[in-house]
């Protein structure tokens, strides 16, 4: 047979890009997968080798195995990006991506919706290093023009937003942003670069976090941050101060979830939209907060800009008391109650996104639940909740 390459899989579909991008059986004996390459030095034959290590493929193992090439070359490929670095964490991702972008005395603008941890090292660490966070309205648009100063080297992006669901217009704000020379990073965890093509609707940085749907079984913590071509050098410089290296075991593992990623984000998809539109006609539920439901205030922009929608979605409850929600969660058999998501097991959170907002007000009718669909049947996660729901009434 006649190997692909990235050039012959140009205008092949993600699926297939999926399936055969970072990984070349002649280079491992024909097993189909590359293996984990455990290992910190790299060998040189010769003295004048070792003198030009800077341009061999390995040199040392902070700096990519080719277990981390893999991963790396891979991604980049679905991403449409000129590189990627990968991380031990998401958290760690966005903190590499802003980093990159950043130096004492600038201007970071934040959107309010954006991951909690991201704001507290806004606040905490750039704050500690001299970089200055406005938080702005997530549905601001081109409208961020009014918050640019001559120091905003940087706007950070995330849509939709991973507890709230406010969708951004991300072109509109990396028009102004760029037209002021500053760095889009975007925060892309929920779409993946399947359903959110970021380098091609203006983010120069997107993070992923891998422990999500990139890992799908929620057995690892991964990050990946993607570079446009511009910012492709910035990025590698600061990952390489810090060595941020992912381990190996987890780069496996991520190139391992990659080849079935859109297979599993299509039927989280699916699942999604069915338990949504399930709970949107539910008597408990006042509004579901899901930006591929019509008539989400997010959708147009959606629609517009993404071509699909993964399995996490919130819902607004009819005004209930922490003993009702508590007596709807608390018996649940198949809802697991705890962070992450993009699992193949459904969990679900309450959460309060008026405890840590600053530019905007959140203030729904009654709790917020979020909801993360696994891949067990619908029928059953319904009847689950549906048995929830009786309990919930009862304590009313
Ligand atoms: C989980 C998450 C992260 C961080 O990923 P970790 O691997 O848990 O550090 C970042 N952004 C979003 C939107 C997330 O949901």
């Amino acid at each position: 047979m006649t190997k692909s390459t990235p050039q012959s899989r140009k205008d092949m579909r993600a699926r297939t890009k999926l399936v055969h991008a970072g990984r070349d059986p002649s280079e491992q004996f024909g097993f189909v997968n590359t293996p984990i390459y455990r290992g910190s030095t790299v060998l040189q034959p010769t003295l004048a080798d070792l003198e030009a290590r800077h341009t061999k493929r390995f040199t040392y193992a902070t700096h990519g195995t080719p277990t981390t090439e893999a991963l790396e070359k891979a991604w980049s490929e679905i991403a449409g990006a000129t590189g990627t670095v990968l991380t031990p964490s998401g958290l760690a991702a966005v903190t590499v991506a802003l980093l990159a972008a950043l130096k004492a005395g600038d201007h970071l603008l934040v959107s309010d919706s954006a991951y909690l941890p991201t704001r507290t090292f806004c606040d905490g660490f750039l704050r500690r290093m001299g970089v200055e966070t406005t938080y702005y309205d997530p549905l601001i648009g081109a409208g961020i023009e009014a918050l640019m100063r001559s120091n905003t080297t940087a706007v950070l992006v995330e849509a939709p937003g991973s507890q709230s669901f406010e969708m951004q217009d991300i072109p509109a704000i990396a028009e102004v942003a760029h037209a002021r020379g500053a760095c889009v990073v975007m925060d892309n965890t929920w779409a993946t670069p399947l359903f959110f093509p970021p380098h091609e609707r203006g983010v120069d940085l997107a993070v992923e976090a891998g422990t999500k749907y990139l890992s799908g079984h929620s057995d690892l913590l991964l990050g990946l941050v993607s570079a446009n071509d511009q910012w492709l050098k910035p990025l590698r410089q600061t990952f390489d101060y810090f060595a941020m290296c992912a381990g190996p075991e987890d780069v496996f593992l991520g190139l391992r979830g990659l080849r079935s990623m859109d297979l599993r984000l299509r039927e989280a998809e699916r699942q999604g939209l069915a338990l949504a539109r399930w709970l949107s006609a539910r008597p408990e539920v006042s509004r579901v907060l899901h930006p591929a439901l019509e008539d989400d205030p997010g959708h147009n922009i959606w629609k517009r800009d993404f071509s699909g929608s993964s399995g996490l979605f919130s819902v607004i409850l009819k005004p209930a008391s922490k003993a009702a929600i508590a007596a709807l969660l608390d018996g649940l058999e198949l809802f697991g109650l705890g962070y992450s998501w993009g699992g193949y097991e459904s969990l679900v959170i309450p959460f309060d996104c008026r405890t840590y907002r600053t530019a905007t007000v959140w203030n729904p009718e009654g709790p917020a639940l979020r909801f993360s669909v696994g891949l067990e049947d619908i029928e059953d996660l319904k009847e689950d909740l549906d048995k929830g729901f009786a309990r919930l009434r009862a304590q009313a």
